[in-house]
């Protein structure tokens, strides 16, 4: 059972000193209590306290860390069946294989991939960010660190090469994927080396007794392949280990979860839709027989729509963003910061290729005409952004072109702003490059 907020206050200091970054003990205990807040924050509480608060609030899937310095992944933590319940938390690590029995040019091949595989979407940085390296050893791993720094490393082979593995991933720590049967024999490895572990069998059972054995040997961090024969079965054995876990708190299968669906399949687009089925249901790393870049990309678009906080909404940073190279003479429009109407304006600004100041007021992501009826883009609020920003500095005219949903506003906001030209601009995105050509032509014609 969960502590509530207040039986955590019971536990804290009550100094009120802030340096949890929260107002008061209370404030930091509620955050705790709902999983938003480490207990570890606090520097007062008592150690014992601390193991004891952090082993009550702790989600029933284990959160399992992975990577090291820049690069660190967060696997599991997750608190609720179904997505719509609250959110899944940690997305799941996406990426391949890369074997010490591949040809010289094969593995240059799939380096290089995944090095050219990269996508920018609403502002987020896509890529393959996992490699599981079959029959690892010391050379092939350090050249992997090298050459593909930002990815997660599962490490797969004998004990004697994956203890050298370890010395070339110094602080890093990759997941240990142990050769059927040695589970037992890589306990005191992962332990000692405090990094996490696979536990793997033919079965769920094998893996629920191994995985008990791992506990009972201190072991914490530890990741499941349930081994499943088929693709029924699979799907089968991820609900039992998720249910166990969430719904009756059965330790033994309370971990994230690596998943290979090349093994059900020669066919690869079986293999990505299936790959596809396990983003929602419960993979923690999901390895393909290999990356192309239509499949990579619509598993990590994806991935990342499932793993948006369905309370959040997507936004983008306010501020002055500068399109196509603007100087003083290019026209300056503003929009609201709602990421998918940020990257609809910017794309069509972009297509047009007019230079254009575009300034990004935050609306806390609310769309223009939501926003505007939630009194965070009217025009006291826009002339108030529009003097603050230093845009007038930026540019010789004074022309603001607005989104024609806001055309109401237009009066109201060259009074907030006399010094301005208030232009309604057009309703839609894609009306913006014709807008925006003439825009610059107006402007030049004034100045010339
Ligand atoms: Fe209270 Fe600890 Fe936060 Fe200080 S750091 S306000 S004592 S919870």
């Amino acid at each position: 059972m969960g502590l509530t907020g207040i039986q955590i206050l019971g536990k804290l200091p009550k100094k009120n000193c802030k340096e949890c970054g929260f107002p008061t003990c209370m404030a930091f205990a509620m955050k705790v209590a709902a999983g938003q807040a480490e207990i570890t924050a606090c520097p007062y509480v008592d150690p014992k306290v601390v193991e004891e608060i952090a082993e009550a609030t702790a989600p029933p899937i284990r959160t399992v860390k992975l990577g090291g310095g820049d690069a660190i992944y967060s696997l599991g933590g997750e608190t609720v069946l179904f997505r719509h319940e609250r959110r899944f938390e940690n997305p799941p690590l996406i990426g391949t294989i890369i074997s010490s029995s591949m040809s010289g040019d094969e593995v240059d091949r799939r380096i290089n991939l995944y090095k050219k595989l990269s996508w920018d979407r609403v502002g987020i940085l896509l890529r393959p960010d996992v490699v599981y390296v079959e029959g690892a050893n010391a050379p092939l791993v350090k050249r992997i660190r090298e050459e593909l720094p930002w990815c997660a490393l599962v490490l797969a082979g004998d004990k004697g090469n994956l203890e050298e593995c370890l010395k070339v991933c110094g602080d890093f720590k990759p997941l240990l994927y142990p050769a059927k049967g040695e589970t037992e024999g890589f306990f005191e490895l992962a332990k000692g080396k405090s990094v996490p572990l696979v536990i793997s069998g033919d079965s769920l059972d094998e893996v629920v007794s191994l995985s008990q054995k791992a506990l009972d040997a201190g072991l914490k961090d530890l990741v499941l392949d349930p081994g499943s024969k088929g693709v029924r079965e699979l799907f089968e054995d991820l609900m039992i280990i998720r249910r166990s876990a969430i719904k009756t708190k059965f330790k033994p299968l309370g971990f994230p979860i690596i998943t290979f669906p090349y093994r059900y399949t020669d066919d690869y687009l079986l293999e990505v839709s299936l790959a596809s089925l396990l983003i929602p249901r419960y993979a923690s790393i999901i390895i393909l027989s290999q990356l192309s870049a239509g499949a990579v990309f619509n598993l990590l678009v994806e991935r990342m729509n499932i793993y948006t906080d369905p309370q959040k909404p997507l936004v983008v940073e306010e501020g002055i963003y500068p399109v196509n190279g603007p100087d003083e003479y290019s026209p300056v429009t503003i929009t609201c910061n709602f990421a998918l109407t940020y990257f609809l304006v910017n794309g069509e600004i972009e297509g047009s290729r007019v230079p254009t100041w575009l300034l990004i007021k935050d609306t806390d992501g609310l769309s223009v005409l939501t926003a505007w009826a939630a009194g965070k883009f009217g025009a006291d609020t826009i002339a108030e952004f529009v003097k603050k920003c230093g845009i007038a500095e930026k540019v010789k005219h004074r022309k603001l072109a607005i989104p024609g949903l806001l055309a109401s506003i237009k009066g109201e906001l060259e009074e907030e702003l006399p010094d301005w030209e208030i232009i309604v601009g057009p309703r839609e995105a894609s009306g913006l490059p014709a807008f925006l050509r003439q825009l610059q032509e107006e402007i030049k014609a004034k100045v010339a």
